[in-house]
């Protein structure tokens, strides 16, 4: 297949379907975790789930970048625009994400802060020597596919000797998240979270490949399947995750291969490389404080790093009390579990995260009507 339209043909859809509903035990259930938001959205959007036999259950996973930005960080974001008078720029999702006392970058913007949403990270950069006077901060949020254009604007700006521009950073790992789901209480102990398998994400592993999956195979015994996000890549991933389950296998399989190699993308992790490095540990919504989980800007760079040029200071906030946005990150509830989703709660008001962005599991089934099944 070569087009688009061909990955979201609707008689293939059914032929892969067939296979499935062919290839399942109707003695047990198969529960397969989606890391990505990209894929909580294809499943939603396609009504995936509808073509799956009833004892495929997907789980959603937390692999939607706005939804695990914790509201301590937004509100530090915030905060320099607001006390610093930074001129603050980040993606558009991230401006509506809910931070502490009612307020979300949106809403402080309208207050006469100067955040502004851009494109990309060069766009940031652009703004700041457009603003040699003030000082310019970008808001780098997301995971692995995210984070090389950051570091090259970063590098751009030593280039350039741009002294105003600096990197609130919050990019994240997708391996760490893996391992501290298959580490979790309701994983190994409570046995409340089953999984047999993962869709492996499809833009992460173009930069970082198939190889950093290996582990979770052998280790944890669980079966990984990248995919591309259109519709019938998801369910040819169910369909070779279903072989392998029912094989007693565990390995990493790529159906992405028309963008996935085993290594990725060797230009992209240099360049990570040579500005990044690890933190020790690193706050998630819903997950908590993840070992080694994010990236932080190397001592070489330090001038452009808006932490330690603002003296920034991490706090943690708790969740909204009536929000589930941590169960549904790791995959313990489903966003019709939660009493105020579709109701108080909506992409036009969103109260938690996963409201906010398509990518967020309650944003996705809101909007396409997925719910009112369960309801
Ligand atoms: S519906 Fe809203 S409040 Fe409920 S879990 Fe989802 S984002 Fe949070």
């Amino acid at each position: 297949m070569k087009y688009v339209d061909e990955f979201r043909d609707g008689a293939l859809a059914k032929t892969i379907a067939a296979r499935i509903a062919a290839a399942v035990d109707p003695a047990r259930t198969y529960h397969f975790m989606e890391f990505c938001g990209g894929h909580t959205h294809a499943i939603s959007r396609y009504g995936v789930t509808d073509l799956l036999p009833g004892n495929v259950v997907m789980v959603h996973g937390p692999g939607c970048p706005v939804c695990v930005l914790p509201i301590g960080r937004i509100d530090m974001a915030i905060a320099l625009a607001i006390s610093r008078k930074a001129i603050l720029c980040t993606y558009a999702d991230t401006m509506r994400v809910p931070a502490s006392g009612g307020l979300s970058l949106m809403k402080a913007k309208a207050k006469g802060a100067d955040i502004r949403m851009v494109y990309s990270a060069a766009d940031a950069l652009r703004i700041a020597q457009d603003e040699p006077a003030r000082e310019v901060v970008f808001l780098a949020i997301g995971f692995e596919t995210t984070t090389p254009p950051t570091a090259l604007v970063i590098r751009q700006a030593a280039t350039l000797g741009l002294a105003n521009f600096s990197v609130f950073c919050n990019h994240v790992l997708t391996p760490a998240a893996i391992a501290h789901i298959l580490e979790s209480p309701e994983v190994r102990e409570l046995g409340t979270v089953v999984i047999d398998g993962f869709i492996g994400p499809a833009h992460v592993s173009t930069i970082i490949g198939s190889q950093p999956y290996d582990y979770f195979a052998e280790e944890y015994a669980k079966p990984v399947v990248i995919a591309g996000f259109e519709p019938l890549d998801v369910m040819q991933a169910v369909e070779m995750l279903v072989r392998q389950v029912n094989e007693g296998r565990a390995e990493v399989e790529n159906e992405f291969t028309r963008a996935v190699t085993p290594e990725g993308n060797a230009k992209a992790k240099a360049l990570v490389a040579e500005v990044f490095e690890l933190r020790r540990a690193f706050e998630w919504r819903g997950l908590g404080k993840v070992p080694y989980s994010a990236l932080r800007l190397k001592e070489e760079w330090a001038a452009f790093d808006a932490e330690r040029r603002f003296a920034m200071t991490e706090k943690s906030v708790a969740d909204n009390k009536a929000c589930e946005c941590g169960a549904i990150l790791r995959g313990v509830k489903k966003p019709t579990d939660c009493k105020v989703f579709g109701t108080v709660c909506t992409p036009e008001t969103p109260i938690g995260s996963c409201m906010v962005s398509s990518e967020g599991a309650c944003a996705a089934h809101y909007t396409y009507g997925r719910y009112r099944t369960a309801a």
